[in-house]
């Protein structure tokens, strides 16, 4: 100030500063040479926690972690030496111990004859811009790292990124690939996927699992996988594309060897059923031939009482034999998708009660049979046959002699249903959801009873072939109840 000027002059500029001072929001203080804070401003006092009159006649160690003690010697050489610093970044304490990133401007006080006599220090918190600066480093790790290339592009197609794996996969240097079309790595014959793509992107959509092929520095071609999302700036404005793409030659070659070995499996299994569908067709005639003569033989035996009950045993087995070889039929059938539907309208109730007739005289199991409502339904008399006889069979065959097995009906407005329930071995709960499966089979090799695990297959087949469907329920020791609904009106058959 020279000595010229009015001190009414001076008092107002200097009430000026002071006010400029105090209402900063960056922390202003001042010290000796000796780092005895001398002031210490609103904003001060916000940042660090303590008060003026806590600050001021302390030393600057106040402020200062004990590991930095050593930049205050530093600071003050320089100060006594009549130099400023500038964009000093460092740490401080606060007086909640909290350690606050800040950057400092310290420049030497100097007294009427230029003497310096102390230190003025602005102090501005970086915390944000350190965690905004933190977490661009840690997004460019990210994507530095990425196993996928990572490019971004503006609305023109001009390349503005390019990290480490666009380099690996496409054979371009990022200084290479910045500031080129993108149309540098798009074969000659996808160029129009790019006007696709940027259409999408000025919509504000995102393109996801593009599946595509790029082309690289050296002419080869590869898969690749896209994702393309836009990008806004702090207005919200779409100003580019950032692409990530996905090397899906892998999966491409481990698509086709899983083709191949599909079909290499679909061969065989086409063989397997071919195989079945001859043998099961060579058996049934010789069979057929065989039970034949075994009544013809039931008639005419004149060896007495023993012969008879051998003849009789004989027929028993055959039937067993004819029971599995129908089964096999009908599992070719299924398999070369030849099981044919004949729909007609019948009363399952009067199938049922014929189906009971036969195994109450051949089984001597208690068969009881429950109704209501009407059990008129339309459908293939001869499957449905099938499958009756398949569940009521299973349930006589896995239940003790003269067990209990109740059959009951139950007609609703637009379907029907059939429940069977015996008291028989039961069925593990681990196994029930395999119980439909082809060649399954629940029984402990303990039990001697004879089958192929097919029939529960075929029951399933034909009933969801007539739109309906099949449940069961099973305590093991205890019992067994199989029930199908099956829909009252005649579906188009499912083929
Ligand atoms: P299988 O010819 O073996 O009887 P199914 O396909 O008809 O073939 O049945 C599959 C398996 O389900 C049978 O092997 C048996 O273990 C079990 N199972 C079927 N029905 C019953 C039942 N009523 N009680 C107990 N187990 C049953």
């Amino acid at each position: 100030m020279s000595e010229s000027t009015p001190l009414w002059v001076a008092e107002e500029r200097q009430a000026l500063l002071a006010a400029i001072v105090d209402s900063s929001e960056d922390a202003i203080v001042s010290k000796t040479l000796e780092g005895i804070i001398t002031s210490w401003n609103r904003a001060a006092t916000t940042l660090f926690g303590y008060q003026e009159s806590e600050a001021t006649g302390k030393h600057i160690s106040l402020i200062i972690p004990e590991d930095r003690l050593h930049e205050e010697d530093f600071i003050i050489h320089e100060i006594r030496n009549g130099r400023r610093i500038q964009h000093f970044q460092t740490i401080r304490r606060a007086k909640s111990g909290k350690e606050i990133p800040l950057s400092l401007a310290i420049s030497p006080i100097k007294n009427g004859e230029g003497i310096v006599t102390g230190a003025s220090k602005i102090a501005r918190d970086i915390s944000r811009q350190k965690e905004a600066a933190e977490k661009q480093g840690m997004l460019a790790a990210i994507v530095n790292n990425s196993d996928d290339a990572i490019v971004s592009k503006t609305l023109d197609g001009i390349i503005t990124s390019w990290n480490n794996a666009a380099a690996l996969m496409f054979g371009y240097k990022e200084s290479e690939a910045i500031g080129r079309h993108i149309s540098l790595i798009i074969p000659q014959e996808r160029l129009a996927e790019e006007d696709y793509i940027i259409g999408e992107i000025k919509k504000g959509n995102s393109v996801s699992h593009f599946e595509t092929i790029r082309v690289t520095r050296n002419g080869d071609f590869i898969p690749i996988s896209l994702t393309v999302s836009p990008i806004l700036n702090e207005e919200k404005t779409i100003i580019g594309a950032s692409k990530i793409a996905r090397d899906i030659s892998e999966k491409i070659a481990a698509h086709n060897e899983l083709e191949q070995l599909y079909q290499q499996v679909k061969s065989l299994s086409d063989k397997k059923d071919e195989f079945i569908a001859m043998t099961t067709h060579e058996l049934k005639t010789p069979v057929t031939s065989l039970r034949g003569f075994l009544q013809l033989l039931q008639i005419h035996t004149d060896g007495g009482e023993r012969n008879r009950l051998f003849v009789e045993r004989s027929i028993k087995q055959v039937d067993k034999l004819t029971m599995l070889i129908n089964d096999l039929v009908e599992f070719s059938k299924l398999q070369a998708g030849k099981l044919g539907m004949h729909f007609e309208t019948f009363d399952l109730r009067l199938l049922i009660e014929e189906c009971l007739d036969l195994y109450a005289t051949n089984s001597n199991h208690s068969l009881k049979l429950y109704y209501s409502g009407s059990m008129e339904v339309s459908a293939d008399r001869l499957r449905i046959e099938q499958v009756v006889d398949n569940l009521v069979s299973n349930a006589i065959k896995y239940s003790p002699q003269g067990g209990n097995v109740e059959i009951v009906l139950c007609g609703k407005s637009s379907s029907v249903e059939v429940q069977i329930k015996d008291e028989g071995i039961g069925i593990s709960p681990e196994v029930l959801d395999k119980l439909f499966s082809q060649f399954f089979r629940a029984v402990e090799p303990g039990f001697n009873i004879p089958g192929l695990g097919m029939g529960l297959y075929i029951t399933k087949e034909i009933i969801e072939r007539h739109g309906g469907t099949i449940n069961v329920e099973s305590t093991p020791g205890k019992g067994s109840a199989f029930s199908f609904v099956l829909p009252r009106a005649m579906l188009p058959p499912i083929v």
